[in-house]
């Protein structure tokens, strides 16, 4: 069956079928991921056969894996992902190494901003990271705060952070250790153009930067200024070629760059940035 299965999503234009038609018959089956590879030939029953089906075709619709099964994997840890939230991706995980690399000691009590916190997939690790640490994740969407929290409770953290309905910095008080953020950075006109499993699965409003892509960061900029504490770092994802930008972007709010760090794919993802005048 599975066999079929792949070979229909190859049929259908999906490029990773085989992996998806495992996955998701996995799922189907609420089995761990070596199981099928030890049980080839399970038969399995009229109920799941169906089930199978119906999820193969949303795969075939362009509805990512991840959506369909509900979880993806972010830093070793599961998160909950629903149409309301950004599929986390590995190129964020550069972020979250940025952060390890830069504060090596796990014991500090940090205070941790998340501005656009979506699934929580950022500040729910970097709480895992630093278990003496608190959080604070803002979102303008209250159904990707819903899922958040519900990240946050399964991960065993919800004594350590907090979740608010508001844009960006603004309504927030205090001063933070670490800013995390990886706004919305596609240009405007681009949208159009992205694969299906991105444009008609994760929230517009995560992925649209308007014009030039780089409005997020003019409104984070001062917001950022504000809301550091004097020796606080800010580790900030950015879209492809945007590093000249946004560092003078921020540059021009009074924060200076301490570097670029590259994902996997090297390209220039996470800018490291301090207050230049503290
Ligand atoms: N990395 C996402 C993409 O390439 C975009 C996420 C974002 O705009 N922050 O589709």
């Amino acid at each position: 069956m599975l066999i079929e299965a792949a070979a229909y999503l190859k049929e259908q234009g999906i490029s990773s079928h085989k992996l998806d038609a495992r996955l998701l018959l996995q799922h189907v089956l609420n089995q761990p991921t070596e199981f099928l590879l030890r049980e080839p030939d399970h038969q399995c029953t009229q109920d799941q056969i169906a089930t199978y089906e119906q999820l193969l075709h949303r795969r075939a619709e362009r509805e990512p894996v991840s959506k369909i099964i509900g979880v993806r994997e972010f830093w070793g840890l599961p998160f909950k992902v629903t149409q309301d939230v950004l599929d986390p991706r590995p190129d964020s995980e550069t972020l979250i190494e940025a952060v390890r690399n830069t504060l090596p000691d796990s014991n500090q009590v940090y205070y941790i901003l998340d501005m656009g916190v979506g699934s929580g997939c950022l500040l729910l690790s970097l709480l895992k990271e630093y278990p003496q640490a608190t959080g604070v994740g803002v979102d303008m969407s209250s159904a990707a705060l819903a899922v958040a929290q519900h990240n946050a409770n399964a991960l065993g953290l919800t004594q350590r952070v907090q979740f608010m309905q508001t844009s960006w910095g603004q309504d927030l008080t205090g001063q933070f250790d670490i800013i995390v953020s990886n706004p919305p950075y596609i240009p405007h006109q681009i949208i159009e153009t992205l694969e299906q499993e991105v444009k008609q699965f994760d929230p517009v409003s995560a992925l649209d930067g308007g014009e030039d892509g780089l409005d997020c960061y003019r409104q984070l900029a001062p917001e950022i200024v504000r809301l550091l504490k004097p020796d606080g770092y800010v580790f900030i994802e950015i879209g492809q070629g945007q590093e000249r930008d946004v560092e003078s972007i921020f540059e021009n709010s009074g924060l200076k760059i301490l570097s670029w760090k590259k994902d996997l794919q090297g390209i220039a993802r996470c800018g490291v940035f301090q207050l230049a005048n503290p």
